[in-house]
């Protein structure tokens, strides 16, 4: 069990474009202390910490032994540590205090690897600072995760395959993809409000989210998360963009219809078309509200389907004498 503590923007001297977290900011030592004990369980048994929601190498070696400090009644039950940060600034006794502590994952954001894009993010940091950061804390032994955003202003889709071929030559410990949405009360809303950032269709987002997500699954790169975490006041912040509390559903089912229909249209079948697949991918196959299956009688087919013990992601289809093999990997060519 990871026990999540969100130190909201605690390190974070500069704010990305995008960000508000849209809680009080700790601002003290005794915020950060109640802020610890309110979030950890008050029970027997054993977890893991997860520090989120700041940046923690933008601490000084000090506040962080302090923070790391307020954990020490917990200790027997917390089995190590995982945390979130920018990957900037790199600094040697920070990460020897990561260290000492047991923190064992480190998930490094990174929005995009065009430079132009995390300038005008305000990220204050590029793709290079990433990659020392990834190779620098991977060679100190720790397990290193990426965070990725899609739908970012600017961002072509010449971006997503930039970000898909870093992380396969990365070979991150994990990845999370966040679509970007837009948040009152900050520089990227006002953006908004200017007209000078106008969203893409939000189909154009599943399709940049499921492109980084097939090119992980093909190269064995776990996906924890696709979506923003649903909590009640982040939804009354967001005013635009690509949230959606089923966002990683939509992409895999976004991915299932496309694979189909690539198959369906590769193999020329039209009118009645019988899928099999794994009962998992049921809901895969329908898509939200049966959208997937409006798409298909688009497109000239008539979709029936059989359950069977075929591995999840796969899939048959049968259409009169015809037959065909596919899998969730024909969605992108
Ligand atoms: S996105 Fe992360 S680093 Fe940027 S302001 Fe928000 S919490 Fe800080």
């Amino acid at each position: 069990m990871i026990v999540p503590v969100f130190l909201t923007h605690l390190g974070c001297h500069d704010r990305c474009i995008y960000c508000n977290q849209g809680y009080i900011t700790a601002r003290n030592d005794i915020d950060i202390r109640r802020l610890i004990e309110r979030s950890l369980p008050q029970k027997e048994g054993t977890y893991e910490v997860g520090l989120f929601g700041g940046n923690i190498f933008g601490l000084s070696p000090d506040v962080l032994k302090g923070i790391f400090g307020y954990f020490d009644d917990y200790r027997e039950n917390i089995t190590n540590f995982r945390i979130s940060t920018k990957p900037v600034p790199l600094n040697e006794e920070l990460i020897d205090i990561l260290r000492e502590q047991r923190v064992t994952v480190i998930e490094l954001g990174i929005p995009s690897f065009n430079n132009d894009i995390l300038r005008m993010l305000n990220r204050k940091h590029t793709a290079e600072d990433l990659l020392l950061a990834f190779h620098t804390l991977k060679d100190k032994g720790f397990q290193v995760a990426l965070q990725f955003m899609v739908g970012l202003p600017d961002e072509t889709f010449d971006d997503i395959r930039e970000t898909g071929a870093n992380m396969v030559r990365l070979k991150p410990h994990y990845i999370r993809i966040y679509p970007l949405a837009v948040l009152k009360e900050t520089p990227l809303h006002t953006l908004y409000q200017e007209k000078r950032f106008v969203p893409v269709e939000f189909r154009e987002v599943l399709e940049r989210a499921l492109y980084i997500y097939l090119n992980a699954l093909r190269h064995d790169i776990k996906v924890v998360k696709m979506g923003l975490t649903d909590n009640e006041i982040l939804k009354e912040r967001i005013v635009a963009g690509y949230y959606h509390p089923a966002f990683g559903y939509l992409v895999k089912s976004f991915g299932f219809y496309r694979a189909v229909l690539a198959v369906a249209e590769r193999e020329s079948m039209k009118g009645d078309v019988t899928v099999i697949l794994n009962k998992r991918d049921v809901t895969h196959l329908l898509g939200h509200r049966r959208d997937n299956m409006k798409g298909f009688e688009e497109h000239g087919l008539s979709i029936s389907r059989e359950e069977s013990d075929l591995p999840i992601g796969t899939f048959t289809l049968i259409n009169g004498p015809r037959q065909a093999e596919g899998t969730i990997f024909d969605a992108i060519p």
